[in-house]
């Protein structure tokens, strides 16, 4: 081998022994690294087995969706499930990303921020994620210097292969020995081709030469455009990018074929010639009609968690979906209809809202009502008339945001819902922007803002957390993560979660300015939550409206298909009985 042993390598299936030939190949800084390795505690992985997920030909493709079906379906057929992604990009984590790049940013519990797609495999499966699940070329490259530093490559030049390859596929591990389950999903994020990705794709096929045959499974996602003035499907980018994969010293054992039309066995029969997959494991996943909640069953008929646990020498019984079929069934053919507006600035971007968008669905799930999202556009509030573009809501929901583009017509819009009793929902930046307006409309406070928006302000109801004032850097500094939040007996939220004390996740570095409280609380704002020491406000509620409640953390990161939110099934069915009562 040109470069030596990885000290990661064999980990899992053999030891290093003194006797050991391959132990004298050892330069002594690749030992260093490996007693550093096991002092972290990794490197004695039990049997596992790994799926590797790659995309090809276009970014978009749904590589995340595909991962988590797949989580979906081997959760189903009682397989322990971990998931991974990996970000080529140079940040640490998409935290100081726009949405316009990026789309949302998902948290987890422990304050993470992380690529969206740590969203579907929280949605799509049990599976527990920490920020260790998110890995950025940043963060690699990161711990990479900070070994130099420390001396722990001992005078070697540092390079790509196989220092950074390394600390990749460390990452791997840290994962299958935290996780302690049966599949590792890692998703490679970015396009095969892609410079940057270049060393994750190394570091997996590295990964899979020592992991042995049947131990690891290559999925590769690509894309088979329709080509309108030719009326048919062209499969020539998914066997370029195959090509390309394959260059690198990757075969994959499944094609996954995103397109828009059905694939016909001659067209399967040609991508399994070109890119040397047999024929079986060329799967369609075509654009769902209704939900993506679709994709687990779509899969499951294209066998392709059969075509996993072949792969990885598996035989677990077949999933059980029947559940997930319920879900699908509610999604598709439900019972009743809502239309919930969404009022944002980023409503032209499809991911910037994506949890939350998810989140109004599972609400209808649980009232067996479909949710129809009308995205508005914050700044149009401002411009028109809200009584018109309101008018045939159900109910109107105002998500996170930063910035102060678009404040007005939020403000506008929860100012709607509270006088024409429109079931309201505010989240984070949602809260504060209902503080502003019921300051403003109803307390009479003059100019009343948040001093996000204007530091200036004479009535800073909404104003920086103390823990904030001396927060210099940008990055990873917010309040951030799962808190616990205590619920006051007999108010609508407490009903609604029929609990005391929750935790939820924030983001977050502004919050209710107590010096406001009693005057809120005299007009007829209850707050209905804070932090158990009671010093900061987490959720808000009108008594005399009958459902308008804003919370400071983000209740959408933690709604499943399957366990709804209680704060968004309270407010679809709030909602439904609002758009029933005027149908009456
Ligand atoms: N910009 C507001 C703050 O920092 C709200 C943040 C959010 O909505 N996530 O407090």
């Amino acid at each position: 081998m040109g470069y030596g042993l990885s000290p990661l390598r064999g980990f899992s299936k053999r030891r290093l022994s003194i006797g050991d030939t391959r132990a004298n190949k050892w330069p002594i800084s690749r030992v260093l690294i490996f007693l550093w390795y096991r002092s972290e505690g990794l490197g004695r992985c039990h049997s596992m087995k790994y799926v590797f997920v790659t995309g090809g030909v276009v970014s978009s493709l749904g590589k995340g969706l595909t991962a988590a079906s797949l989580g979906t379906l081997l959760e189903n057929r009682g397989i322990k499930v971990a998931l991974q992604k990996f970000d080529p990009y140079l940040n640490l984590d998409p935290g100081t990303m726009s949405p316009f790049q990026h789309g949302e940013v998902y948290v987890l519990d422990d304050g993470a921020e992380t690529d969206l797609d740590l969203g579907h495999y929280e949605r799509f499966t049990s599976t527990k994620l920490t920020r260790r699940n998110n890995t950025t070329s940043g963060q690699v490259y990161q711990q990479v210097l900070d070994n130099e530093r420390a001396g722990r490559y001992l005078g070697k030049t540092v390079q790509v292969i196989p220092h950074v390859t390394d600390e990749i596929q460390r990452r791997i591990h840290v994962i299958a020995e935290e996780s302690k389950a049966d599949i590792l999903i890692t998703e490679v994020g970015g396009t095969v081709g892609d410079i940057e990705g270049l060393p994750f794709l190394e570091a997996i096929r590295e990964f899979a030469q020592d992991a042995g045959p049947g131990n690891v499974c290559f999925i590769h996602v690509t894309y088979v455009p329709f080509i309108k003035a030719a009326g048919e499907l062209k499969t020539k980018p998914t066997q370029q990018s195959v090509a390309k994969l394959r260059e690198i010293g990757i075969t994959p054992h499944l094609l996954v074929c995103r397109c828009e039309k059905p694939l016909d066995k001659e067209l399967r029969q040609k991508i399994s010639m070109f890119c040397n997959v047999p024929f079986e494991a060329v799967i369609e996943e075509k654009d769902v009609d209704h939900t993506i909640y679709e994709v687990p069953l779509m899969l499951q008929r294209e066998r392709m968690d059969d075509l996993v646990c072949e792969t990885l020498r598996l035989n677990p019984p077949p999933a059980n979906m029947g559940a997930w079929q319920d879900i699908v069934r509610k999604t598709i053919a439900p019972q009743h209809r809502v239309r919930i507006g969404v009022v944002g600035k980023y409503v032209e971007l499809q991911d910037a809202y994506k949890s939350v968008y998810e989140a109004l669905k599972h609400g209808g799930i649980a009232n067996d009502c479909g949710v129809q999202i009308e995205q508005i556009e914050a700044e149009e509030v401002e411009k028109g008339d809200p009584a018109k573009i309101f008018k045939d809501l159900g109910g109107i929901l105002v998500p996170g945001g930063f910035g102060d583009r678009g404040i007005e017509g939020k403000i506008l819009a929860a100012r709607y819902a509270r006088e024409n009793n429109l079931p309201y929902l505010g989240l984070c930046l949602g809260m504060q922007i209902a503080t502003i307006e019921f300051g403003r409309n109803v307390l009479g406070l003059t100019g009343a803002n948040s001093i996000e928006f204007d530091p200036a302000t004479p009535h800073p109801v909404i104003s920086l957390q103390d823990s904030q004032k001396d927060v210099k850097l940008m990055g990873g500094t917010m309040r951030l993560g799962a808190q616990p939040c205590q619920l006051v007996l007999g108010t609508k939220a407490q009903r609604l979660y029929g609990a005391f004390v929750i935790h939820e996740r924030h983001r977050h570095r502004y919050e209710f300015n107590n010096t406001y409280r009693a005057q809120f609380e005299n007009e007829g704002v209850c707050f209905s939550g804070t932090t158990p020491d009671g010093s900061l406000v987490e959720i808000l509620e009108l008594t005399k409206h009958p459902f308008f409640i804003a919370c400071q953390f983000h209740p959408e990161f933690q709604s499943k298909p399957n366990g709804p939110h209680p704060l968004f099934k309270g407010f679809i069915a709030a909602a439904h009985e609002r758009m029933h009562h005027r149908a009456l």
